[in-house]
């Protein structure tokens, strides 16, 4: 599904650079669940924008889903992030003037769908994570846990093979972040791939391997016994 070689990035600060990533070395199955761990400041999200053709590496190979993914044009990338990935954020990024039902359809236009379809859709994915009834309400009107399965029912729309989410229990607490939990190892279940950024342990815990960052290389990679979500819920 994604293999990553001896991947190397640094952002330019001032007159010298910061050498965040220094030799990446990542193989995830299909049907993964990973947590990738490590302090602040410790390349998690840059190694997932990455992964997610947000941002480029500057030396190492990346595949996904057997396409190597170097050099692509914007209009490439766009592509293969449209048909391969999801992606959910610690703050939602939902479109404030636009309904969840609108929301969650977005994906779909990109994907050139028609306005039916991508209702029917939107729809379907709503009801999914619980929402349908709150199709027409604004994100202004529902709660943090409520945005987030509005969020994860967008990146769910256009049926991604990889889910990627960056902290998405960071702004929740306790007990939505193991809703969520549960629903994205629900997902996971039904086969979903999922790659979870965090730096709480016991989210970490709930996927099924442990990835831990530390000074720009993997310190350790193991699997472990899932803690399941539902249990707290
Ligand atoms: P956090 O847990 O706080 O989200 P993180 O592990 O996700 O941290 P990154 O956001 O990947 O960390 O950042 C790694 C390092 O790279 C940090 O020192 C950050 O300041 C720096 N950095 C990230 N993005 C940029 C950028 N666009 N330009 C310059 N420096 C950056
Ligand atoms: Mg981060």
């Amino acid at each position: 599904m994604l293999k990553i070689n001896k991947l190397h990035k640094s952002y330019p600060i001032g007159d010298s650079s910061l050498h965040v990533l220094k030799g990446i070395d990542l193989s995830v199955e299909s049907g993964e669940m990973v947590a990738i761990m490590g302090s602040s400041g410790s390349g998690k999200s840059t190694l997932l924008n990455i992964i997610g053709m947000l941002d480029e590496a500057d030396e190492g190979d990346y595949i996904l889903d057997n396409v190597p993914i170097k050099n692509l044009t914007e209009k490439k990338a766009a592509i293969y992030r449209n048909r391969f990935l999801g992606f959910i954020f610690q703050s939602f990024n939902l479109i404030n003037y636009k309904n969840a039902l609108d929301n969650v359809a977005l994906p779909l236009y990109y994907q050139g769908l028609k306005r039916k379809e991508r209702i029917e859709k939107g729809l379907f994915h709503l009801e999914k994570v619980g929402l349908k009834a709150w199709a027409e309400h604004l994100p202004s009107e529902l709660s943090g846990g409520q945005k987030q399965r509005v969020a994860i029912a967008r990146a769910l729309a256009a049926d991604p093979k990889l889910l990627l989410a960056d902290e998405p229990t960071g702004a929740l607490d306790t007990t939505t972040s193991y809703e969520i939990m549960a629903f994205l190892q629900q997902l996971n279940d039904e086969g979903k791939t999922i790659l979870i950024v965090t730096h709480e342990e016991d989210i970490a815990d709930m996927c099924k391997r442990i990835v831990r960052l530390v000074d720009g290389v993997i310190m350790e990679d193991k699997f472990v016994e899932q803690v399941r979500a539902s249990q707290y819920v």
